[in-house]
């Protein structure tokens, strides 16, 4: 599993390079994308197709392969794959079938943008493209609202302005995030502000949703543990007053965003009169 850049050529590590000249094959994402790196390198190596819609059956001919003793490079068009990227099907399969899976690590978007954003990195929750569509973005957004560690997101140019307005609505206008663009490249630029300052600036400067970008959300504010047990608690003091004790845990997992098996074992504990905390 090779890593490539995701812009700058002089990233590519001199182990990448190696693997890729020591290899029997590469396969590749768009050979004719490879075809222009290898050609850079001075490599000589057949490119096979590998792509998204490759399908079982490429996996299990590349497997053939790889298990009758031939070694194969797997790269994609950017950066490290499987990552937003195919390769994750054929890794399984791989190890499956007992063939040893070796990662060459090297750029990656969504680290990169993560160690130059300056929200806390010792948690984070990638989580690659949101849906292109309105309606699913926004659903998925608020079941990301309450997320504690900083989020990472992968979006498109032309949906980044629309996407932060989403990211505004769902998670507060005044949380801090950052806009890695083009990174490693000529026009790397990294905007950083509250949510609500991002999307001002991706109406009004035309730079902003232009190249390839990464979305960086600080997390939730962490809820302090005694708060969120004291409103469950009275969540579900109400709720069991009206409703059988299974519905009102998951009501009250729903509202206070506790997890169901919490708000189930709390209830059992009022149910039985226990005070216990
Ligand atoms: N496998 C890649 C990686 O390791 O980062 C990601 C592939 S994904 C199909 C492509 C997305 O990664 C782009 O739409 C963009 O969100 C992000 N990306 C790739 N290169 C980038 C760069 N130089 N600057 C900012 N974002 C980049």
């Amino acid at each position: 599993m090779v890593a490539t850049p995701i812009g700058n050529l002089g990233d590519l590590s001199p182990r990448a390079r190696e693997t890729l000249a020591k290899a029997d094959a590469v396969a590749a994402e768009d050979t004719r994308h490879t075809a222009n790196l290898l050609r850079h390198l001075g490599v000589h190596a057949p490119l096979l197709s590998f792509h998204e819609h490759s399908g079982e059956e490429r996996v299990r001919a590349l497997v053939a392969r790889l298990v009758a003793g031939e070694r194969l490079a797997l790269v994609s068009d950017a950066g490290t794959p499987t990552i937003s990227d195919p390769g994750f099907e054929l890794v399984r399969a791989a190890l499956e079938a007992g063939v040893e899976v070796v990662a060459v690590p090297g750029p990656c978007a969504a680290i990169a943008a993560l160690s130059i954003a300056g929200l806390p990195t010792d948690r984070f929750c990638f989580e690659g493209f949101l849906p292109a569509r309105g309606g699913a973005r926004r659903a998925r957004l608020e079941a990301l609202a309450g997320e504690e560690r900083t989020l990472v997101f992968y979006e498109a140019p032309h949906r980044i302005g629309e996407t932060l307005g989403d990211v505004a609505a769902a998670f507060g206008a005044d949380r801090v995030a950052v806009v890695a663009r083009e990174t490693t490249k000529l026009h790397e630029t990294l905007y950083r502000g509250t949510l609500a300052e991002l999307t001002a600036r991706a109406a009004s400067d035309a730079d902003f949703a232009r190249g390839e970008i990464v979305l960086v959300v600080a997390g939730a504010p962490a809820r302090a543990g005694e708060d969120a047990h004291a409103e469950l608690t009275r969540v579900l003091e109400v709720l069991l007053g009206e409703l059988p004790l299974k519905q009102a845990a998951h009501l009250a997992a729903r509202l206070t965003g506790a997890r169901d098996n919490e708000a189930y074992r709390r209830a059992l504990e009022l149910k039985r009169g226990g005070e216990s905390a």
